[in-house]
């Protein structure tokens, strides 16, 4: 596919790298399963950037709209998606779990290429909404209040992606 972009991470790093590239909704199998329909382009930028300690790092840029379900009606609902993203590069485990300590930072095993498409569609994943509804004034569906605080209690049911995102850490 040609929306694939693959880097030598370190590589990529040293040499200042930045790449900004536009991917179709449609393109992204997996995320396209949790969505109302596949319409929508997003855009990123990744860079490569040093760190203040002189560690390798990329940052991660991802904007755009995707058509979510409202959970209320199951209507299209617009969510914009405007995310940033750091990763710190490292070299082995130890490395990596060491970065996984900090909160404010996810680490990246640097010793093979890194498919960027990949990296875009997992991090839209993750930054999804727990439950996505419309507006009370903007949904078809006005629930009357007791329901409505049932609905409520609902949404504090695991996440659907949080395996995933336990997958991520421990990858
Ligand atoms: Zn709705």
């Amino acid at each position: 596919m040609s929306v694939r972009f693959v880097i030598t991470p370190l590589d990529f790093v040293r040499n200042a790298g930045v790449h900004y590239d536009k991917i179709p909704v449609s393109e992204f199998t997996r995320l396209r399963d949790l969505l109302f329909d596949d319409g929508g382009v997003v855009t990123y930028q990744i860079s490569g950037y040093s760190d203040k300690n002189n560690k390798p790092c990329l940052h991660l840029e991802v904007k755009g709209e995707i058509h979510l379900r409202c959970q209320r009606c199951l209507d299209k609902l617009t969510h914009v998606i405007d995310l940033q993203a750091f990763f710190r590069l490292v070299k082995n485990e130890a490395e990596l779990d060491q970065v996984n300590d900090d909160d404010t930072m996810d680490a990246i095993l640097a010793t093979s290429d890194l498919d960027v498409f990949d990296l875009v569609e997992e991090e839209i994943i993750l930054s999804l909404p727990i439950s996505s509804c419309h507006p009370d004034d903007e949904c078809k569906i006005h629930l009357p209040e007791s329901i409505e605080s049932n609905v409520d209690d609902q949404s504090h049911s695991a996440h659907p992606f949080a395996t995933l995102a336990k997958f991520k850490k421990t990858n």
